[in-house]
This record gives C-alpha cells, structure tokens and sequence, in this order.
C-alpha cells in the first residue's frame, strides 16, 4: 500500500523526509510537499513534480521489497538528502538493484 500526503513529513533525526517505507513490509508513504517545484522558489512544473513523485514512490516501494539505500547516484534507491538528488538520480533501480529486486520476487 502506497500513501500519499501533502505533508511536511520528518523522523527524529533528520529535518524532514521525502518518504517511509516499511522495510519488508507491506506499507510506504510519500510526501508531495518538497517535491513541488513552488517549495523551491520555482514556477510550478506538473511534470517535474510527477517525475519526483514517482521517484520517491518506487524509493519507497523498494525499500518495501527489501532494498537498501544505493551508491549508485543514478539509481532510484540512491537516499535523497535533497531535492537535487532526487532531481539527479533516476526513476529506475541500477543493475545490482534490479538483481536483488528479481531475486526478492521469486522467493515471494
Ligand atoms: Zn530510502
Ligand atoms: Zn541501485
């Protein structure tokens, strides 16, 4: 199950998240309220803001299937500490990643 909310969201720890995910679980949550482009002094963008959210979501979703944070700058498991690392990676898992993500699935 995916939640989204329009909320500014944090855990102790860090000043806000983009998202949580139950690791292993069953339950992710996104926040749309950083990805807005508005947030950054920038004119609104539906498509940047739905290429971030989609980012955050399958972030979240991954982390629901067992994945950890990436090195891989470009993969979309990388952890966002900022907007621009969302905006940097993309909305696809890296090869390793994807490797795991198939290995989880066919134990399921
Ligand atoms: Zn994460
Ligand atoms: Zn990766």
């Amino acid at each position: 199950m995916l939640g989204v909310c329009d909320l500014d969201l944090f855990v102790p720890g860090y000043n806000f998240i983009f998202g949580e995910a139950e690791f292993m679980g069953t339950r992710a949550l996104i926040s749309l309220y950083r990805l807005y482009p508005q947030f950054w002094g920038e004119p609104p963008n539906d498509a940047i803001l739905l290429e971030r959210a989609v980012k955050e979501a399958t972030h979240e979703i991954g982390h629901t299937f067992g994945l950890r944070h990436c090195p891989n700058k470009r993969c979309v498991m990388h952890f966002s500490n900022s907007i621009w690392d969302t905006d940097i990676k993309g909305a696809l898992f890296c090869d390793n990643c994807q490797a795991q993500l198939k290995a989880e699935l066919s134990r399921r």
